[in-house]
């Protein structure tokens, strides 16, 4: 009787300190999502035997949910400035569980010790869980039903505000922002195919991020991660949103820079957007796409790990360049453009049940410029602007109270009339514009400056200017700033 007490005891110490280490869907059998309830208690009991971290609330949901980042450092974190800094985050979509549950079980992994040789040379920052308003109930959106992943250039949402102050923090090198896709829409059950690769990998498309940058992801990252993936034992293609081919053209995602890659792209980051498949609910297929998930996020840390000194110097020396106002020319509308490559596009037939091929002729891989404007030395905005004033702030941008000087000029648009166009199939704003040019004496009013010349100038051009295809004012809270027949408020400095 005494052994056998003696045994389950034991059985019962081994299981513990194993659960400790065990997600809550791997402990419900794969039959339960993780709740924001049971996130927050399995980092609590994270175990710190193995390896160092520390956890930082670094936002509150609408709904009053303090989001987690687990931060791992050999030392103290972010201040080793030979070290990358790489930051991994998950479930903006409330309704895409599997990056929340592959990044918990990247966590139960870290904790077992066997990936600590990666912090050697990378401090790592994860967020399992962008959205825990949307997940606990299963939607897209957040609690004020935004889009949190088309809210990271106006930054109207709590959630994205402390990503976003978080980041600034630590100016992170690289980032990886972790979605689903779902291949279950009536367009593509008419066309007779579906997607069915259980990962897929974007990478930055906007034409003002450094061409060098954009080259290495595509050369170096989409390669590794493809047969990183495959090697795991799961399929991988490359992110193509559009089609179904040869009725929509497939594209490499938008140009927008509203979004978790090119957001912190346009920074000079290395960004990635990490898309696996959805189910046709939340629970269908969990397992496969919780560990497939989990593969391509590891593979992302062994990627950087395995070339953070030359990530490294590629961010240092893009940024400063960027700091340095580089490019001089910025593009404020773009279109997708074919390269006269196909794509062999991986897809499951729904008449034969089975994975094929088909060639896209309708591709266009490529985002080029169609306007361009100069950067200008910095845009004056008029100090009465609240609504500019605080998204500079949000954005921890560098501005100062302006104070002319005597060779200043400045330029202003006319807005004459307001036409229409279609950026990637919707109908934005397309305003006709005259410019005329101030001198000094006519610059009238009190202004801040807004200065190009810092690691935002690209951002602040985009955002700026009223022609702009993915400017502020095509979104609600700043379409005022474009109304025709009056002045645009803000003004290009030229110095
Ligand atoms: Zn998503």
């Amino acid at each position: 009787m005494m052994r056998y007490i003696f045994t389950f005891v034991l059985i019962t110490i081994i299981n513990f300190s194993f659960a400790q280490q065990q997600t809550p869907l791997e402990t419900s059998g794969y039959k339960q999502l993780t709740t924001y309830a049971q996130l927050i208690d399995y980092i609590k009991k994270f175990p710190s035997d193995k390896i160092r971290w520390e956890v930082e609330y670094f936002a509150r949901s609408v709904k009053g949910k303090d989001l987690p980042v687990i931060k791992f450092s050999k030392g103290e974190f972010g201040k080793d400035d030979g070290k990358l800094k790489v930051l991994l985050f998950a479930q903006q979509h409330g309704n895409e569980a599997s990056g929340k549950e592959g990044a918990l079980m990247l966590l139960g992994r870290i904790a077992s010790g066997e990936l600590n040789y990666l912090f050697e040379k990378i401090d790592l920052a994860l967020i399992p869980q962008m959205n825990p308003d949307g997940s606990d109930a299963n939607t897209r959106r957040n609690g004020n039903n935004a889009d949190l992943n088309r809210d990271h250039l106006i930054l109207m949402q709590p959630e994205n505000i402390g990503l976003h102050t978080f980041f600034n923090k630590y100016k992170f090198d690289v980032s990886m922002d972790v979605h689903e896709y779902s291949p279950y829409s009536q367009s593509w059950f008419k066309y007779g195919y579906r997607k069915n690769s259980d990962v897929t990998l974007g990478t930055l498309t906007n034409c003002n991020i450094s061409p060098e940058m954009r080259a290495f992801s595509n050369s170096e990252y989409v390669p590794f991660i493809k047969k990183y993936i495959t090697d795991a034992g799961y399929s991988f293609a490359e992110y193509t949103p559009g089609g179904p081919p040869e009725i929509e053209y497939i594209r490499h995602s938008t140009y927008d820079i509203n979004d978790g890659r090119q957001g912190f792209g346009s920074l000079a980051t290395l960004s990635f957007i990490q898309e696996g498949i959805n189910g046709r609910d939340s629970i269908h297929m969990i397992e496969r796409r919780s560990k497939s998930q989990m593969a391509g996020m590891q593979g992302y840390l062994e990627f950087v790990y395995k070339n953070a000194v030359k990530i490294k110097e590629m961010v240092r020396a893009e940024r400063e360049k960027i700091v340095n106002g580089y490019p001089a020319k910025i593009a404020v509308q773009m279109i997708h453009v074919k390269d006269g490559r196909k794509l062999e596009m991986p897809l499951f037939s729904l008449s034969t049940n089975s994975d094929t091929v088909v060639t896209v002729v309708d591709y266009r891989p490529v985002v080029k410029a169609v306007t361009e404007v100069e950067k200008p030395a910095g845009y004056l905005i008029p100090e009465e602007n609240k609504e500019l004033l605080a998204w500079i702030k949000k954005h921890n941008m560098i501005y100062e109270n302006y104070t002319p000087e005597k060779n200043d000029a400045a330029e202003q648009y006319q807005i004459i009339k307001i036409d229409s166009t279609d950026f990637e199939g919707d109908i934005i704003i397309d305003p006709a514009l005259e410019r005329r040019k101030l001198k000094a004496p006519e610059i009238r009013g009190n202004f801040i400056l807004l200065p190009t010349n810092q690691l935002y100038g690209n951002i602040i051009v985009q955002a700026l200017e009223p022609k702009s295809h993915i400017g502020l004012a095509t979104y609600k809270p700043f379409e005022s700033l474009v109304t025709a027949g009056t002045a645009y408020p803000v003004l290009r400095l030229i110095r």
